[in-house]
């Protein structure tokens, strides 16, 4: 099995939208430590229209120097040695701004889509050329900021154009709509790669573009529950590390914690406990592949050493790889 952890690299995009520090720096550091020590290498989604932003007004606010130092030099890092630097564009930083003590964010244009096709096609190549600066390796994959891509025809042309041709975005049965959000993933293939050229989630065998999804797995009441409790009784370990709050997202507590729900497989807090499990649900589906979400900024010191243990428990017998290893001479 082709094993590939994979981190949305950003802060919190709330009123509280946490440091760079402990949002991102401190916990890739973690990741960087266990990588170095058994071997292995992770895909990194990099938030780079907040780069942008940092790189407009770090002139004016010496604090926003320190943090695009810190985000570009751990980000050079990374690709030196050989972990995956990828795109991961929330097109909201167009509309927000800095005021001298924190980041205003204004997300009534959250999804790619809600914005014309001059300013995809500007944003896209603008985003993607950030990266291009600070690794000098090639970028083709693509990972949805809060997994809005649909109407995927809207921005087809413009990946087309800009040669992104991997996307990383759907898992399975996932389906969330509300105010600015919109994702459907309901009719996905029940597949661990397949070719897609207007949607996604819909296969297409003559498709320009790759869909490698997250794994996905049911997930119980229960597991939510035990959740919120641990992390009320031991926060040292449950507790995120980072120091912000994700924005609403109204009703998707309460499904979870009342129904059965088909979720990533994430290294986010409690979830790294369903990692094994995850693998073997893909093994008994015959899969090759298994994609595993996390981000920085959701990570608990649990969930550290949880990845670092299934890590352990895995090398030997599977590759953990990257989409660059596995994909980048095809
Ligand atoms: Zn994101």
């Amino acid at each position: 099995m082709d094993i590939y952890i994979t981190l949305d690299y950003e802060i919190y995009f709330g009123e509280n939208h946490g440091t760079v520090e402990k949002c991102i720096i401190y916990p890739t550091s973690e990741l960087i430590r266990i990588a170095e020590k058994h071997h292995v290498r992770f895909s990194f989604f990099v938030d780079c229209g907040f780069i942008l932003k940092l790189d407009e007004y770090r002139k004016d606010f010496p604090q926003l120097e320190n943090d695009y130092k810190a985000i570009t030099d751990q980000i050079t890092y990374l690709s030196a040695t050989g972990h995956d630097i990828q795109l991961h564009i929330h097109p909201h930083w167009e509309d927000s701004y800095y005021n001298g003590e924190r980041w205003v964010i204004d997300i009534k244009r959250y999804k790619l889509v809600d914005f014309n096709e001059t300013e995809i096609s500007d944003i896209v190549y603008r985003y993607k050329q950030v990266l291009l600066k600070l690794t000098n390796k090639n970028i083709f994959v693509y990972r949805a900021g809060g997994w809005c891509l649909q109407p995927f025809s809207k921005l087809k042309n413009v990946f087309k154009d800009n040669n992104i041709t991997l996307d990383s975005s759907v898992f399975r049965n996932g389906f969330y709509t509300s105010g600015n959000y919109f994702y459907d993933f309901r009719n996905s293939p029940d597949k661990d790669i397949y070719r897609f050229e207007d949607d996604p989630a819909s296969e297409n065998t003559k498709g320009f573009f790759t869909e490698l999804p997250i794994s996905s797995i049911k997930n119980s009441p229960l597991f939510f529950w035990k959740l919120f409790l641990l992390g009320r009784k031991n926060p040292y370990l449950h507790k995120p590390l980072g120091d912000g709050r994700a924005i609403d997202t109204p009703g998707q507590r309460k499904k979870m914690l009342t129904q059965y729900t088909n979720c990533t497989v994430s290294i986010d807090g409690y979830n790294a406990n369903l990692l094994q499990r995850g693998l073997k649900e893909m093994q008994k589906k015959d899969f090759s592949n298994i994609v595993v979400i996390g981000h920085p900024k959701a990570l608990s010191r649990f969930s550290i050493l949880k990845l670092e243990e299934f890590i352990i428990k895995n090398k030997s017998k599977h590759n953990f790889t990257t989409y660059t290893k596995a994909f980048e001479n095809q």
